[in-house]
């Protein structure tokens, strides 16, 4: 039964409300009258859920993560000691104080399949957050995965281009790019520590390269494939050979692909004869410093490794990306001129490769691979196969401005793939 709000005005002005929040009776109420809320909302999302479709899938899945989350962020602010839970605002003296308040579901909600998205604390100081959960729910159902800091590169390796190698024997072309800062790690993923020149004795410091070959392989004698290996460099608009002492190399156009003229593609016999070829090229990419001003974190490298059957026109390609440092070196007023049109060159090869993408799931007849070096190297990667993105921060504030934008540069993607409910 309803009461009209007007009608219970005057009850609440003749009854002086008390704050007694310290009452342990009227605590134990709230917890009973939010338990029976709970229960109540439940039975109606049971009621409202009895044929389940995908979505309402789907929405159990985002609930459990949100629960998940919940619980984890609830452990931590537990064992946060000596946090003070609803101290009055008005005991701060600031002239102004700003307070959020969430209100239960209600149930008019619930029995819509509404579930609740905002997780808050209650402590006041110094750990007030509210934290909305955006559910995305994507149509093609492809998924994001995060890694900790405890990831090593094996994981990373069986869970992102373990799963697409299998499509190389289907003649499909399998990339992986990684993107962000300077710093981030996009070479430690691609190539091990120190780009690959570094000793990387454990399986989580081996580089994604060196997995891949080792998978290639295998695919390839099933096919009875050959391998080919060829590693290059886009620096300053140049594309060169870092299996050839960094010779320049020409693009051409021909029937739809680009041709790299003058690229010394490898023929390897072996993961040992591949590994081998590969160590003259990142040892040729890594000699300048790793400082933050190095070639390395300005150009993009390029591994390759294509499959050939002998006497018929089947292949595959796998590639692997590390990109240059996404920073915005235009913006620093402090760099010099060249570095600024280095920073502004970067920057253009990125939104290329963004736009690249998104007309390649929007299913554009007009793809603009033209429009940059990287995308017309890159043309390949793109046609009939799996892209794999992996997005690279660094976990402290030194870097907060540059994981942001990385991290709207990743949702623009995830965007385009869910918009269309497609892609490859
Ligand atoms: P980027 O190529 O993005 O500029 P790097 O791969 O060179 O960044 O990484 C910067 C530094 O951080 C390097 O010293 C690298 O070895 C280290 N590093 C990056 N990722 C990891 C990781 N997952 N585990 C341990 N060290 C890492
Ligand atoms: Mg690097």
């Amino acid at each position: 039964s309803r009461t009209a709000p007007h009608a219970r005005a005057p009850a609440a002005t003749t009854t002086a409300p008390t704050l007694d929040t310290n009452s342990p009776l009227k605590e134990i109420e709230r917890i009973k009258a939010a338990r029976e809320l709970r229960r109540k909302q439940a039975e109606l999302i049971r009621e409202a859920r009895a044929g389940k479709d995908e979505t309402d899938m789907m929405v159990e899945e985002y609930e459990a993560k949100i629960h998940q989350f919940r619980h984890a962020w609830m452990q931590w602010v537990e064992s946060w000691k000596g946090r003070r839970t609803a101290q009055a605002l008005a005991e701060w003296d600031a002239p102004i104080q700003v307070c959020v308040r969430k209100r239960p579901i209600s149930n008019k909600e619930a029995g819509k399949r509404g579930f609740d998205i905002i997780t808050t604390t209650t402590a006041v100081h110094p750990h007030a957050c509210a934290f909305l959960h955006e559910p995305k729910l994507s149509l093609d159902r492809s998924r994001s995965i995060v890694f900790d800091e405890y990831a090593g590169n094996d994981l990373i390796f069986q869970t992102t281009l373990q799963p697409a190698i299998p499509k190389l024997k289907e003649g499909k072309n399998v990339s992986l790019f990684c993107y962000g800062a300077t710093g981030s790690g996009k070479t430690h993923t691609v190539f091990g520590p120190e780009g690959g020149r570094g000793s990387a004795t454990t399986a989580a410091d081996i580089g994604l390269y060196h997995y891949a070959c080792s998978q290639v392989f295998g695919v390839a004698a099933e096919m009875g494939a050959d391998v080919f290996v060829s590693f290059l460099e886009i620096y300053s608009g140049k594309v060169v050979d870092l299996l050839n002492n960094r010779q320049p190399i020409n693009l051409l156009e021909q029937n739809g692909s680009f041709l790299f003229q003058g690229l010394r593609e490898s023929h390897a016999a072996s993961v040992q004869h591949c590994l081998q070829i590969m160590a003259v090229g990142t040892a040729t990419r890594t000699t300048q410093a790793t400082d933050s001003n190095s070639t390395s974190s300005r150009s993009h490298a390029i591994f390759r490794l294509e499959m050939r059957v002998p006497n018929t026109s089947a292949t595959s390609l796998l590639t692997l990306i590390d990109l240059a440092g996404s920073e915005r070196g235009v913006d620093n007023p402090s760099a010099s001129a060249a570095v600024r049109r280095e920073g502004a060159a970067i920057n253009k090869s990125l939104l290329a490769l963004k736009e690249c993408i998104r007309a390649l799931h929007v299913n554009s007849n007009y793809v603009p691979f033209r429009s940059n070096k990287l995308t017309c190297v890159l043309r390949d990667c793109f046609r009939a196969g799996t892209c794999i993105m992996v997005l690279n921060v660094a976990p402290t504030n030194l870097t907060v401005e540059q994981t942001m934008s990385c991290l709207h540069y990743a949702n623009r993607i995830k965007e385009y793939s869910h918009a269309t409910g497609g892609g490859n």
